[in-house]
């Protein structure tokens, strides 16, 4: 039985999981995309980009729905409608204390269409671009910001802050109306009506051209730089503020750590400190989207492990880097060469 277990834990570990993780991004792409032409709904408070502006959407993405409950008063918001936010935040974490930030790294659509992007960039043979250190750290403020307007606006808009009058109603749905999901999600079900701008009032003119402007930006920053969008992405914020009590895990052993740094040159979010840090066990940072390719790119024994609570479900091994990164060998380019693209 021991002989078993340790055969799997050597094939899992020898496995490629780019690849595993590649084919599992078009499944639930298919699953987020076209799931209701299938009958499927998987709930209202999802931690990734199924938009109901999609007809084929099995379900809603929670910021919708935040932004749909921050829309009242004060005084309701502490009655039953605060009790409404707390059931669908609930709800949100359930989603998401399963499999943590691998939502981003498998399962948003979103960021597939930015993986895909970058691949193509890779098949005409044109580089990509990194954030330097400094303005890594300055723009990574900017999802936080996003945020906290997603909460703060509908609350303006039935609240006076400070005395402030109100918001427009036009903007009930701040993110929602510049979310890029809302115009790229319906087009891969034909429906072209979120491409367009609103004439309703000026505030709507200036939503929707600002969604459209937002739009050019990640189609042409998904060329440049590989997951330029998730950089931004409110979600990603929100998911890291409950990511310490998901049970899939990303841990390190710093002991065992050369700093060799092939771990972040191959991580598509540019993340030093995967690399750099060898204090702490829990290295999965707000950026990170959980994708393990440090860990298939670690040449140390046990340095990098995913775990489910604390049972290692696929851990860095010598023999697995060299399988997968065989210079001589069919095998995925090296490390070195991945960073330079
Ligand atoms: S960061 Fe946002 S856009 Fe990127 S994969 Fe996660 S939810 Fe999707
Ligand atoms: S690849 Fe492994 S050994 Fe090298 S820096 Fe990253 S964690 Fe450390
Ligand atoms: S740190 Fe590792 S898991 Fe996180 S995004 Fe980078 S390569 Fe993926």
């Amino acid at each position: 039985m021991k002989t078993k277990i340790s055969k799997i834990r050597r094939w899992v570990n020898n496995g490629n999981v780019s690849r595993f993780r590649f084919w599992i991004q078009i499944i639930a792409f298919i699953l987020f995309v076209y799931g209701s032409y299938f009958l499927i709904q998987v709930g209202q408070n999802l931690p990734t980009f199924a938009c109901p502006y999609n007809p084929g959407s099995p379900g809603t993405c929670f910021l919708m729905s935040v932004q749909h409950r921050m829309h009242t008063s004060f005084s309701a918001l502490f009655s039953w409608r605060g009790v409404g936010f707390l059931t669908s935040l609930l709800s949100f974490v359930l989603f998401f204390i399963i499999f943590n930030k691998a939502w981003c790294g498998f399962l948003c659509p979103l960021g597939t269409i930015q993986d895909w992007i970058t691949m193509l960039r890779k098949r005409l043979g044109i580089r990509g671009g990194q954030y330097d250190e400094k303005s890594f750290k300055k723009l990574s403020w900017i999802k936080y910001v996003l945020l906290a307007l997603l909460f703060l606006i509908p609350l303006a808009i039935s609240n006076s802050f400070f005395g402030l009058p109100k918001l427009s109603h036009d903007l009930h749905t701040p993110f929602c109306q510049i979310c890029p999901a809302r115009i790229i999600l319906p087009l891969f079900s034909g429906d072209t009506s979120q491409l367009s701008i609103n004439f309703s009032s000026t505030v709507t003119i200036v939503m929707s051209s600002l969604a459209i402007i937002i739009l050019a930006l990640f189609f042409v920053g998904s060329f440049v730089k590989k997951r330029f969008f998730c950089f931004f992405c409110p979600m990603s914020a929100l998911q890291y503020l409950f990511s310490k009590i998901g049970i899939l895990r990303l841990t390190k052993v710093g002991d065992k750590c050369t700093r060799c740094g092939n771990c972040s040159r191959v991580c598509d979010m540019g993340i030093l400190s995967i690399a750099e840090d060898i204090t702490s066990v829990n290295v999965v940072t707000d950026n990170c989207m959980m994708c393990f390719k440090c860990v298939e790119a670690c040449p140390e024994e046990d340095c990098l492990n995913v775990k489910v609570l604390n049972f290692k479900i696929f851990t860095s091994t010598e023999e697995g880097f060299f399988k997968r990164y065989n210079p001589a060998g069919d095998s995925k380019e090296l490390p070195s060469e991945q960073s330079k693209k």
